[in-house]
């Protein structure tokens, strides 16, 4: 199911290709998220214009809301949301440790109120799997404990056990036809926890591993190190996903470290507060120097908003509160995420990778807002 066409000469950067029910994934990808089944503020039509391979959907969220009455009746997510290719589903575990009021971690799962009505819930890895076969998704991810980065070395630990053994479980339980899963390594900055993690789940032969417990508000020298210490130990031949990554210089360092998938909120939610990601950087279009900017966000870019409309009518549109803005800010940053991919994918494939990590790394300059956006996308 997963293809390694081209390894880059002198990092870890890989070309593949992941072949699901849905279609055919190019890796290394970027894959927009669409939480409640929908990537906020830009339709399928737009989505699949802007080069989106697969999406991503949270069986948390959708349990809750519309419920699985609604999206059996419909014939499963893909039917349901009208996208027609690859979905991945992350398990809600994610969720559960984060948004949800805990009751009670047990042996098969956590009793959980919801975080919209109060109501007593339980997710664990068969009803976790259970829902995600239910959705039909192409690629399923286990059900795991996230801790915090803040959580102590006894509490990583505990969460790398019942990890481990959720993941077990989650591996017996039946699929949707063609459905791949995939483990999630847990385990903080702790080479040994990450490694020892990594074996077990390795060893139960999944179709492909995540790092979890990054992207979870701890600084970036930290998330690279937690990719650092858990790569070597995922096999070459299936495909690498760092969970809730990263800013566009953050996605080519990782796939420089050998990462193939990545999925984030950025282009979506900094969009809505007016900020646009561009090869440089990010600039706020709100900004005043923009008021009679007759240029597009971005001069080379290829997405509909940079072809149709300028800086300045942009600026109009989100300072008077006009959908359209922050939907053309959500396409264009959507593109650019997709377009990052796409030019790391050539130049793997070209042999010049390291030298398109070095100048997109020295052009690219992170603004403190974006960093601050992302340790607040723990709400995933
Ligand atoms: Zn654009």
């Amino acid at each position: 199911m997963f293809d390694l066409l081209h390894t880059a000469p002198s990092t870890k950067a890989r070309r593949g290709r992941l072949t699901t029910p849905h279609g055919v994934v190019d890796t290394p990808v970027f894959m927009s998220v669409g939480t409640q089944g929908s990537v906020k503020a830009v339709d399928p039509r737009e989505l699949r214009e802007l080069g989106t391979q697969i999406i991503l959907g949270n069986t948390y969220h959708l349990h809750i809301r519309p419920g699985m009455d609604i999206i059996r009746a419909a014939g499963g997510l893909h039917n349901f949301i009208n996208w027609p290719l690859p979905i991945l589903t992350d398990s809600g575990g994610f969720q559960v440790f984060s948004l949800a009021t805990i009751r009670k971690i047990k042996a098969h799962g956590v009793e959980f109120r919801s975080h919209l009505d109060g109501s007593l819930l339980f997710l664990g890895p068969k009803e976790a799997m259970q829902i995600q076969r239910e959705l039909g998704s192409d690629i399923a991810m286990v059900f795991d404990d996230c801790p915090p980065h803040t959580s102590t070395p006894r509490e990583f630990r505990a969460a790398v056990e019942r990890t481990m053994r959720w993941a077990a479980e989650c591996r017996e339980q039946p699929r949707a036809p063609g459905q791949m899963v995939f483990g999630i390594v847990q385990g903080g900055i702790d080479p040994h926890l990450r490694e020892e993690c990594a074996k077990s789940l390795v060893a139960l032969k999944f179709d492909g591993y995540a790092i979890g417990g990054v992207s979870v508000g701890e600084p970036e020298p930290e998330m690279f190190r937690a990719v650092e210490i858990t790569e070597p130990h995922l096999p070459a031949d299936q495909p690498r996903y760092a969970m809730g990554l990263g800013t566009p210089a953050q996605m080519v360092e990782l796939v420089a470290r050998g990462i193939d998938m990545f999925d984030c909120v950025l282009p979506t939610r900094v969009a809505r507060n007016g900020t646009a990601f561009t090869r440089k950087g990010s600039i706020s279009i709100k900004a005043g120097a923009y008021k009679s900017d007759f240029r597009p966000i971005e001069e080379d870019c290829d997405c509909f908003a940079c072809r149709h409309f300028t800086r300045a009518y942009l600026r109009h549109l989100l300072n008077v509160g006009e959908i359209l803005g922050l939907r053309m800010l959500s396409v264009h940053n959507t593109r650019m995420f997709v377009r990052t991919m796409e030019q790391a994918r050539a130049a793997i494939e070209n042999g010049t990778f390291a030298e398109f990590r070095r100048d997109f790394v020295a052009n690219y300059v992170p603004t403190q807002k974006v960093l601050l956006a992302r340790a607040a996308a723990a709400d995933r």
